[in-house]
């Protein structure tokens, strides 16, 4: 099984390929992404539910649909920072965060081709990520957060200060939403600020992803959202 025909665009194949030394899908990603990948067959995309071991690749499994939902806006000539947060990806831990954003920025350093001829100053500038873990001056933060960043990757309590207190984060259109490690977050008190979170969401289009660990337990009770419809496990 390959990465075209799970549905990958052509894009981040040769990416990930050329760039990343990954050419084939392990076993996570060749039953997740036919499920979250935006294609023209796959338009019901609900809850997902991935469950696989450290090292299995859950990364990417969220990490690319994400992003190849949102390629087409990054041909955008402009940057249109009224968009907002288009994806917010929640970690437990700072050290998580930082890991997943570290991925995310090798992915975001594809080139974009249009029209047969490679754009090397127009690569995916216009989806930048962010990462709010706390460290930082909350001040410098804000103004990240003024300026757009489409896709975020953040701790709890950090993300749920800015929803609260930062009049300028729009999250207003966000249509992606991963919790990664949800049983770690469960286990370290977050249920709480994720509650919070949620409250602070858009809820017309959701998708949570609820990444976590083999042989944890799969109840994460306690959020006010619908049941996962789908359930991959591996
Ligand atoms: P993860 O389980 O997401 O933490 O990924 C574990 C490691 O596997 C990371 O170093 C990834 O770069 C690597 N990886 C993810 N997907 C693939 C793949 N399809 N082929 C080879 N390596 C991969």
């Amino acid at each position: 099984s390959t990465f075209e025909g799970l549905g990958l665009s052509p894009l981040l194949i040769s990416h990930l390929s050329s760039k990343m030394g990954i050419q084939k899908p392990t076993g996570i990603q060749r039953s997740a992404l036919p499920l979250m990948l935006p294609t023209p067959s796959n338009t019901d995309i609900r809850d997902i539910f991935l469950q696989s071991q450290t090292g299995s690749g859950k990364t990417l499994s969220f990490l690319l649909p994400i992003i190849q939902d949102l390629l087409p806006l990054s041909s955008l000539s402009y940057i249109d920072r009224s968009i907002g947060t288009l994806a917010i990806i929640i970690a437990p831990t700072r050290e998580l965060a930082k890991q997943i954003s570290d991925v995310l920025e090798a992915l975001l350093k594809m080139r974009l081709r249009a029209e047969g001829e490679l754009e090397g100053s127009r690569m995916t500038r216009w989806i930048v990520s962010g990462l709010l873990i706390g460290g930082e001056n909350r001040t410098h933060e804000k103004t990240r957060l003024r300026k757009g960043l489409p896709i975020l990757v953040s701790t709890p309590g950090r993300l749920l200060d800015h929803i609260q207190n930062t009049a300028s984060f729009n999250c207003a259109k966000c249509r992606w939403l991963v919790l990664d490690e949800a049983d770690q977050l469960m286990d370290l008190g977050f249920e709480e600020t994720i509650t919070g979170i949620l409250k602070g969401l858009d809820a017309r289009r959701r998708l949570a992803i609820r990444a976590i660990e083999e042989g944890k337990s799969t109840e994460v009770g306690g959020w006010d959202w619908e049941r996962p419809r789908r359930t991959v496990l591996c």
